[in-house]
């Protein structure tokens, strides 16, 4: 068996050369070969990187590294499956308090845009939105046997305008499809106060349709999932080799992180077939969204920093149904199916994605922190779950060869 750093490309493969039996599979990237070698000479299983040739042995593999995702929102659902994909020789648990439908993501209307994503670098917001924006694609072509119906993804054009300056030289506008800027005469129609405006088409991807998929996808890979609330990490390091930290808001606990903070969000969702475009008022004291999904229309909404309510507000719900129908009146005679609030998970310095180290009694445990995608986790998800899986791999291979053991 053996791990490779390989420049590019993904290789699954069985070779069944003359002196036995090969059978390896190399991520790219910056990622690892994991295979296992059948020689003539007897079983060889090992992890290899590069010229250096660390080998791992037979037990490691009888006992497979134990894998625990904490937090079963979109999050903890993508980097789990990304994990399994990557590392299918793992044992993998996800362990959180909540699942859909009850997480954050299954109340958000899923409109692709990386928007209120703290301090988060660009390069790595193109990076993960890329990926992610890549994966709505191919639910959409019905690429995998998922469809778009299934995975509550559609492909919805609108406009964003707001009363600051155009964000339009922002890069991931590149990956949006045909994103242009509108003329004054076109955004003025939407009020005195807005200065700017963009147009263009993206995907919604509706967590509360694509995540009992993924999870079920988790499942089928012999992923784990169990209902618990942690009181810290070290209590998931106790049961586990590595720890995968998606917990979202709970970071600010677990962690613990105090500049993990919630953002509420509250919207309506109502009926309005005749709908099918969005239309985004970004100005801070106008902040009002139309985004339609593919049963309901989602109405929004507040972006209340360091407000922990979850609770519905008459005063909020008055607000977004008069600044909303005030954009387009034909809501008026919309149905209200159901309102909503959720937290986001936002973080002072943005999302944190990297790898830590706690210590679990006399071990220390590797830990790859996956949190604080405030606005923008179901923009980001994918791109940071398969981010998540990579420094997974390293650290495995770093930590868990038998000469490197913690
Ligand atoms: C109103 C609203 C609209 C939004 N619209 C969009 C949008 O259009 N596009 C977009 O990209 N994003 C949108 N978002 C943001 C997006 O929903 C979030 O960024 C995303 O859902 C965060 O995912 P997560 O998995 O990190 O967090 P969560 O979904 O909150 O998951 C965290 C998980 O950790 C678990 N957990 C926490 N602490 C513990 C503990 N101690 N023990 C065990 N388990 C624990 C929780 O049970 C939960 O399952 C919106 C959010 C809101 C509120």
């Amino acid at each position: 068996m053996g791990v490779e750093k390989r420049r590019k490309g993904v290789e699954i493969g069985t070779d069944m050369g003359e002196e036995g039996e090969e059978m390896g599979m190399d991520m790219g990237g910056e990622g690892v070969k994991i295979g296992l070698e059948m020689g003539g000479e007897g079983v060889e299983m090992g992890i290899e990187l590069g010229g250096e040739g660390v080998k791992m042995g037979p037990n490691l593999m009888k006992d497979k590294v134990r894998v625990v995702v904490v937090g079963g929102g979109v999050v903890g659902v993508g980097s789990a499956l990304a994990v399994l994909r990557q590392i299918p020789q793992c044992s993998l648990t996800i362990i959180s308090s909540q699942f859909t439908p009850h997480t954050t993501g299954d109340g958000a209307a899923g409109l692709w845009g990386p928007h209120l994503s703290g301090d988060t670098p660009e390069d790595k917001i193109l990076q993960w939105s890329h990926d992610t924006f890549q994966l709505f694609r191919g639910w959409w072509l019905g690429q995998e046997g998922k469809g778009a119906g299934k995975m509550g993804v559609s492909l919805v054009n609108g406009i964003t305008v707001s009363d600051q300056d155009s964000e339009y030289e922002k890069l991931w506008y590149k990956i949006q499809l045909s994103a242009e800027q509108i003329t004054p005469q076109q955004y003025s129609a939407y009020g005195p106060h807005i200065r700017s405006g963009i147009s263009g088409g993206t995907f919604t991807a509706e967590a509360s349709k694509f995540l009992p998929v993924l999870l079920e996808d988790v499942r089928q890979l012999g992923g784990k999932v169990e209902v618990r609330k942690l009181s810290s990490l070290e209590e998931a390091g106790a049961e586990a080799d590595l720890v995968i930290n998606c917990s979202g808001l709970g970071a600010h606990d677990l962690v613990p992180d105090p500049s993990v903070y919630p953002v509420r969000g509250q919207v309506m969702r109502v009926q309005a077939p005749w709908i099918g475009n969005y239309l985004c008022d970004d100005s801070d004291d106008k902040f009002a969204y139309i985004i339609p999904n593919q049963d309901t229309v989602v109405l929004g909404g507040t972006h209340q920093e360091n407000d922990w309510r979850t609770e519905v507000d008459p005063e909020d719900s008055r607000t977004i149904w008069q600044r909303c129908t005030a954009l387009i009146p034909s809501l008026k005679r919309a149905q209200v199916v159901r309102e909503w609030v959720g937290l986001r998970p936002a973080r002072r310095k943005g999302v944190r994605l990297e790898a830590d180290y706690i210590k679990v009694g006399s071990r220390t445990v590797p830990v790859v922190h996956n949190y604080g995608h405030g606005g923008c986790g179901v923009t980001l998800f994918w791109g940071c779950g398969l981010e998540a899986a990579n420094i997974a791999a390293n650290l495995i291979h770093k930590h868990y060869a038998p000469t490197s053991r913690l």
